[in-house]
């Protein structure tokens, strides 16, 4: 490798030139990192010193797909980096070639930051060079988006009618899953330029910086109106003021409130729309929720099967891939896997497709991929082992069988297995005829029953139970405390023990004062309630055990299930004799 004088810059400088796809080719030596820009963006020589890991930086390079040798200057440690670098270089050559090419085509124009002056990458009118095509698995979010499009590009008939522009879009969802890509497809619709900046770039260096970053940001999107601002991780600024034990983080409030200022000092109408993308929503200060700011949210989801077909094919389209590939079998073993988890696979698998020598990706080359993926993504728990996938399925169809039968207007229109959020695993959504106020007796024990089918599944199908139900149970108990406590449906009478709604169910103590034999008898109506339901939940789920394990097949392999096809299942789900006899009580 010739070296050339290089000079030093600063490792944000790096990043946002990697963001950017200006970067040509890395090398990374022991302390140092150096790289060079494409020739369309000056090819100068830049080198940073090396900061965290070495795999972190592996993988950033790779996830930018940009071309890297490590040379060692440690002679003892040559064979292996030597390998590395066969290993990565000549792989990504074939497999991401046809990236650079469309990432070269971004032209962005970096404007290097001075303290205070945003580093906002700034693209030309639709020069993002990314459009709604290159989303995939994410329609109602695109959906939404499509009227954001509309905004920018047709303000005036808005204007016109005397509507306002809504200022800010909150793109909510795991990493990953599209957000970014998104933001930038919006502006690649409509044409308009993009500027973007991450939530954690605000608040690095100085006290006071962060603010000016902000004003700087805004002043320059105004002058670039009809534009796109998009701010990343915007948890990383926005975080809730004032709980903070340890005292405020002034730096970091004073941002906060100064991008409140700036979304309050302009008019939607101006033609410049905010998007933000968060996966953390609920650390969120309020103030930015408030009507005029980010009063609009977007939820960008982990894909479905049907939805990881779409984007594999996305990303497919990049490749040369072979004809053995079947990327509907792909999609069937990444569930849990997120856009961004997609696109890693598919160049893992070039990778390996070029390191094997081959003229295009095989399945085999898939497999592998699958494997190195998912080890990445084990250790972030995201991915479900075939065991639990199989338990959460069962879970789910057990609450919606159990639903199917009880009464009241609740219809359980949809089951689904993709794992969303932090918590949930899956969930069986059960919406509401009309609108309700008031809950029958036998409807309360309907739901309390619904509420357990999900472990009486469980236990009826592994004998075993899990912690997945822990939610459930602490709905269960708490529907039957009230309905014992608060709405009078128990032999204890229409006596209330509620001393204050709120807080009751927090805590036990603050019941009436009652005497110990009434506290006695309350927690054993409790306990009655809770077992009753849990048995007819188990009655029912025995009684049609063979559906309760043909839909959960068919469920692991949709992944979800809703409309007609869910409806048909649910009208074959029998009864037990006892049925009638539990809803009386
Ligand atoms: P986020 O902003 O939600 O963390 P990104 O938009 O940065 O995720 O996604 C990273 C990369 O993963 C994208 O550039 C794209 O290559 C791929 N990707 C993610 N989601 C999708 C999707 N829905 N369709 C196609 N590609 C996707
Ligand atoms: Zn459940």
């Amino acid at each position: 490798m010739p070296t050339q004088s290089s000079a030093q810059t600063a490792y944000s400088i790096f990043v946002s030139h990697l963001q950017a796809g200006k970067v040509e080719q890395v090398t990374i030596k022991s302390r140092l990192l150096e790289y060079r820009l494409k020739d369309e963006f000056g090819g100068q020589r830049y080198s940073i010193q090396k900061t965290g890991s070495q795999a972190d930086l592996i993988s950033l390079l790779n996830s930018h797909n940009v071309q890297f040798d490590t040379v060692s200057d440690n002679s003892d440690t040559a064979t292996a980096a030597g390998l590395i670098t066969l290993l990565l270089s000549s792989g990504l050559l074939v497999g991401a070639l046809a990236w650079l090419a469309k990432f070269s085509t971004e032209g962005g124009i970096g404007l290097d930051m001075g303290v205070g002056k945003s580093n906002a990458r700034v693209y030309q009118k639709g020069k993002t060079g990314i459009t709604f095509a290159d989303v995939a698995g994410v329609d109602e979010a695109k959906q939404e988006l499509q009227e954001v499009v509309d905004f920018l590009q047709n303000g005036d008939k808005y204007r016109k009618i005397g509507a306002k522009i809504p200022k800010g879009v909150l793109l909510v969802g795991s990493p990953g899953t599209g957000k970014t890509l998104l933001a930038k497809a919006v502006a690649g619709e409509a044409e308009v330029p993009f500027l973007s900046m991450s939530g954690s770039e605000f608040v690095e260096l100085y006290v006071g910086v962060g603010a000016s970053r902000v004003r700087d940001l805004f002043n320059k999107a105004k002058r670039q109106a009809p534009c796109i601002i998009f701010i990343d991780e915007l948890d990383a600024i926005g975080k809730s003021r004032g709980n903070n034990p340890n005292g405020g983080n002034d730096e970091r409030e004073q941002t906060l409130n100064q991008l409140l200022t700036e979304m309050d000092g302009f008019d939607g109408n101006e033609g410049v729309i905010l998007l933000a993308a968060t996966n953390r929503p609920e650390i969120l200060d309020p103030a930015l929720r408030r009507p005029g700011r980010f009063d609009r949210q977007v939820l960008v989801d982990r894909p479905d099967k049907s939805g990881r077909i779409e984007i594999l094919g996305v990303h497919a389209r990049k490749v040369i891939l072979g004809e053995d590939v079947n990327l509907e079998e792909i999609a069937a073993q990444t569930a849990g896997f997120a856009g961004a988890d997609l696109a890693n696979l598919v160049n893992e698998a070039a990778l390996l497709a070029a390191r094997h020598n081959r003229q295009a990706v095989l399945m085999v080359d898939f497999g592998e991929a699958f494997e190195r993926v998912i080890a990445g993504l084990e250790k972030r728990s995201r991915v479900l082992t075939l065991r639990e996938r199989q338990t959460v399925a069962y879970h789910e169809v057990g609450h919606a069988f159990v639903g199917a039968l009880m009464p009241g207007g609740d219809k359980v229109a949809k089951i689904s297995i993709v794992p969303r959020g932090l918590g949930a695993l899956g969930y069986t959504l059960q919406t509401p005829e009309e609108d309700r106020f008031l809950l029958l007796e036998d409807e309360l024990r309907g739901k309390i029953a619904t509420l357990l089918g999900g472990r009486a599944a469980e236990l009826v199908v592994f004998n075993k139970i899990s912690t997945g139900a822990s939610d459930d149970i602490q709905k269960a108990t708490e529907l039957a405390e009230k309905a014992i406590t608060q709405y009078g449906m128990s032999t204890v009478g229409p006596i209330s023990f509620a001393k204050d709604e709120g807080q009751f169910l927090n805590s036990s103590t603050s019941r009436r004062t009652v005497s110990g034999e009434v506290t006695a008898e309350i927690d054993r109506l409790v306990q009655q309630s809770i077992n009753q339901a849990y048995e007819i939940a188990q009655k029912i789920l025995e009684l049609n055990r063979d559906l309760l394990e043909s839909t959960t097949q068919t469920l692991l392999k949709q992944e979800v299930l809703e409309g007609s096809q869910l409806k048909m299942i649910l009208s074959q789900v029998k009864a037990p004799t006892e049925l009638a006899e539990f809803l009386q009580g």
